[in-house]
């Protein structure tokens, strides 16, 4: 059996519960050194064997879960975040189904809501945007050109740029093709390690922000009128506003 486990975003006690249980549990562990904090790997019971897989090829990391399965091991994937953000897991799925070992997945807490942490941050208020826009700047992997940041900037919602720390340039100018000049923008650098940093400048600035930062890789860049000082009240709260626990005549 193979769990794939969303280790987090760094902090050690920001995984879930269930994903630590599965690590302790496992007897081979591989885990993205890129991005993964080690320390993680301290719950391991002793004789885990534990593979970085910053240095493995997809055939090799399946050839060691093809052995621990013929052995009747457990073994844990190990991604950054929660695996269904850019962690590579769809390709390792269908390796798994091709040999017919079985999987799960175990959710994480993806960088993308850790840096709304960081930032005393909500990506969703009310009359400023609804909407949260995930996506990263086209690299050595492509993006489909239908969902270049250019055209998802016409919406004005939040976006939130994974993979795309160090093309500053880049990213501003197609930013600039829906955002005003000087709308909020936010780079978030390893959010909730020792070394976090929080970076904030407007679309208008954020290359030369992200050039003098000297930061080129485990950041996210923010973006969107939610990061300003307005903060509209939601209907939430409003004692005029009925919720499912809550009639507006009924003010206990
Ligand atoms: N599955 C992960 C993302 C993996 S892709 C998740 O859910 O977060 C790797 C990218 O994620 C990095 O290039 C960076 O853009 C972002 N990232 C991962 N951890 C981060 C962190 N702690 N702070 C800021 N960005 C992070």
């Amino acid at each position: 059996m193979v769990h794939f486990v969303g280790a987090g975003p760094g902090a050690p006690d920001l995984i879930t519960i269930r994903g630590k249980k599965l690590i302790a549990e496992a007897d081979v562990i591989i885990y993205a050194g890129s991005l993964v904090n080690p320390q993680l790997l301290n719950d391991a019971k002793p004789g885990c064997a534990i593979h970085n897989s910053a240095y493995m090829t997809l055939d090799e990391t399946s050839a060691v879960i093809k052995h621990a399965e013929a052995e009747g091991l457990t073994t844990v994937r190990l991604h950054t975040g929660d695996p269904s953000i850019y962690g590579a897991i769809a390709e390792q799925m269908h390796e798994l189904d091709l040999l017919g070992i079985r999987y799960d997945v175990c959710p994480g807490v993806s960088s993308f809501v850790a840096a709304a942490a960081v930032l005393d941050q909500e990506y969703t208020k009310p009359g400023i945007s609804q909407s949260v826009i995930i996506t990263r700047a086209a690299g050595r992997t492509p993006v489909p050109e239908k969902e270049r940041i250019g055209s998802f900037a016409a919406h004005q919602a939040t976006m939130v740029l994974f993979l795309s720390a160090g093309k500053w340039e880049a990213c501003r100018e197609q930013l600039l093709e829906g955002y005003p000049e000087d709308t909020p923008a936010a780079i978030v650098y390893k959010a909730t390690w020792e070394d976090e940093r929080i970076l904030r400048c407007t679309v208008g600035t954020l290359a030369e922000t992200g050039e003098a930062s000297g930061i080129t890789g485990t950041a996210l860049i923010i973006v969107g009128d939610v990061l300003g000082e307005e903060a509209p009240k939601s209907k939430l709260y409003d004692p005029a506003f009925e919720t499912a626990f809550r009639s507006s005549h009924n003010k206990r």
